[in-house]
């Protein structure tokens, strides 16, 4: 009841026009989020022989959890979009029209250009791989789980940090030596030099 009101979205383009034109034709859009999506940037769009080709740089945030601790957190991204939107439709006659690939983004039958899954999957794929609540997040005890930046847990300070394990190890070996074997040498030599 408020779509009058509400000021109108260039996430969602009318390309009627621009698909009547001829291939290399283009429209410059500054693209604002909505309720939906917040979104900040701009786009081009330019005709080709078969489709809009969306192309441009847009940033947003997505909601996502902290990779260490599983807290909730938002995330800000900012990704390049170069995709194709093909017709459904022949803007002139009418006529359905084939879309090349199952999974491409396509115009509907209104000839109306929705941003809004292609932004969604852009920001999805540009999430760091490691997304940390705060730089030095402590993440959640292996043993108990519980949180560790809310303080430690008992096990923490029994067994040390299983981060290190591997390293310890090999320390351990290297102090122990194991003639013969040539990475433990070679470890050896390497922690002598230190
Ligand atoms: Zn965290
Ligand atoms: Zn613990």
């Amino acid at each position: 009841m408020f779509a009058v009101l509400a000021k109108p979205t260039i996430m969602v383009i009318n390309v009627a026009q621009l698909l009547k034109e001829p291939v290399g034709s283009t429209r410059t859009v500054d693209v604002s989020g909505d309720e939906e999506l917040d979104v900040q940037g701009h786009v081009e769009l330019v005709r080709t022989d078969r489709s809009i080709l969306v192309r441009g740089r847009l940033s947003t945030d997505v909601e996502t959890t902290c990779s260490r601790c599983a807290c909730p957190i938002t995330c800000g991204v900012t990704f390049d979009v170069e995709e194709e939107f093909f017709p459904t439709i022949d803007v002139v006659s009418g006529m359905p029209l084939a879309v090349p690939e199952d999974d491409a983004f396509t115009i509907d039958e209104h000839h109306i250009l929705d941003l809004h899954e292609a932004v969604r999957q852009y920001a999805l794929l540009s999430l760091p791989i490691k997304r940390l609540c705060r730089f030095d997040c402590r993440g959640l005890c292996s043993a108990c789980g519980r949180n560790l930046n809310e303080g430690a847990c008992s096990c923490q300070s029994a067994s040390g940090d299983p981060r290190w394990a591997g390293l310890e190890q090999l320390f351990s070996a290297a102090e122990v030596g194991r003639p013969g074997v040539n990475s433990t040498n070679a470890a050896q030599r390497k922690l002598k030099r230190r």
